[in-house]
């Protein structure tokens, strides 16, 4: 078989995770001879630990544009799945049905009703339905809600997928549209060639390529700047509970709580700045269950089955980054902690403007420049 890293390739995308992979179909669907270079297994990934949400509500707060990027990713979605299933034979499961955040008290419908209010009142936000129920309503979506639900927000674009299946579709997808993956990669080095490209010190050996793309989680703050981009991103932590299964009954995805495609419930998801995701304690888990159970009672009676911690890749501002590099032009550096959400938009959008060697004027929002804010005195 012959080496797919011998001949100087179109497009080289650092991290295997699920923001690479989207990025690389997409690179693939556009004809460009594509290769990902990935760390080993022990690698710490969101991609393997996430709540698998399409989400749209309450995104943007503090950057319009924000909200419009996801509500474009959440219109693609359903053709994207269609689309995934056709190339790899796996149904990734999109529900698309909207969304709830409950809410149990009065001050919490408040505060939810305030933030929706200051989010869509903001300049250059695209309009977004949204409303809050009262406990009648939403009892009559979600039947089982607990005494203590006082009501919720609803939005329409809302949904959740299987996520390990996403991952696994990518990665198939990828593969027989004939780009080639490389665990055991950890990128060391890359250098701006003269001529244009770059080479990639990779798994003991050089690689050349006329684009880069850095797709590479919290590993992207090391390789940034050796290409003149940068990646201000730390790990945040998250943990998530899954119940045993049980009959279907919540029929719409809940921003902490969803019944996956299986018939378990995924109880999520922490937001911790730690950096160590290798132990897990029962006080925030035990915080999550509580408010959970709270919600719907059923809930209670179920036995917890798994619970594992993952690293989100979050900037200062919890907004993502894109950013074609001006000192090595086809160097590229994407990041976000809404993978999921996003993967349509990486695959079908921010890919061909890889390809075209233009960021998108509409993406300017989304330049690191923004954290260039200079010291008080
Ligand atoms: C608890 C939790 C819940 C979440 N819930 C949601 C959700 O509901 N909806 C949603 O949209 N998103 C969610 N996310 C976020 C989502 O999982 C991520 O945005 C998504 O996985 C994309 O991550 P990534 O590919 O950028 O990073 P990662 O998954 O971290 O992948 C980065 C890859 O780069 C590799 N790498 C690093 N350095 C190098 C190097 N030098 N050389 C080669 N390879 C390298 C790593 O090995 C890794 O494979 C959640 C995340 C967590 C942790």
């Amino acid at each position: 078989m012959s080496d797919p890293l011998a001949s100087p390739l179109d497009a080289v995308v650092i991290g295997g995770g699920v923001l690479g992979t989207s990025v690389a179909v997409g690179l693939r669907r556009e004809g460009l001879s594509t290769a990902i270079l990935d760390e080993g297994d022990v690698a710490r990934r969101a991609s393997r630990g996430n709540f698998a949400l399409v989400w749209v509500q309450s995104k943007g707060l503090g950057m319009a544009a924000y909200s419009s990027w996801t509500r474009r990713s959440a219109r693609l979605w359903p053709g994207f799945a269609a689309w995934l299933k056709e190339a790899s034979d796996i149904d990734v499961a999109l529900q698309q049905p909207g969304g709830f955040t409950l809410c149990l008290s009065e001050a919490e419908m408040e505060k939810r009703r305030d933030l929706l209010t200051r989010l869509t009142a903001q300049p250059g936000f695209e309009p977004m339905e949204w409303e809050m129920w009262d406990r009648a309503r939403v009892r009559q979506a979600l039947p089982e809600i607990g005494p203590e639900v006082v009501g919720a927000s609803f939005t329409p674009y809302d949904g959740h997928l299987n996520s390990l299946r996403l991952f696994r579709a990518l990665h198939t997808a990828f593969a027989r549209l004939g780009g080639s993956y490389h665990p055991n990669h950890a990128v060391e080095a890359i250098t701006p060639r003269p001529g244009g490209g770059f080479t990639i010190k990779a798994g003991g050996r050089e690689i050349e390529t006329a684009r880069v793309i850095l797709a590479a989680g919290v590993g992207n703050a090391r390789l940034a700047p050796w290409v003149g981009l940068e990646a201000p991103v730390r790990p945040q932590r998250g943990q998530v509970l899954v119940t045993e299964k049980t009959a279907p009954f919540l029929n719409f995805p809940v921003v902490n709580l969803r019944q996956t495609d299986e018939g378990g419930v995924m109880i999520g998801d922490s937001a911790e700045e730690l950096t160590d995701d290798g132990e897990q304690g029962l006080g925030i888990l035990g915080t999550m269950a509580n408010r959970a159970t709270r919600m719907f009672p059923r809930i209670g009676t179920l036995n917890i089955v798994r619970s594992w911690s993952a690293l989100r890749v979050m900037t200062k501002d919890g907004f993502p980054i894109y950013q074609h590099s001006a000192s090595a032009p086809g160097a590229w550096l994407a990041t976000c902690h809404s993978g999921v959400t996003l993967a349509a938009n990486h695959a079908e959008v921010l890919a061909p403007m890889i390809k075209a060697g233009v960021l998108d004027p509409a993406l300017a929002p989304f330049s690191p420049t923004r954290f260039h804010v200079p010291a008080s005195a």
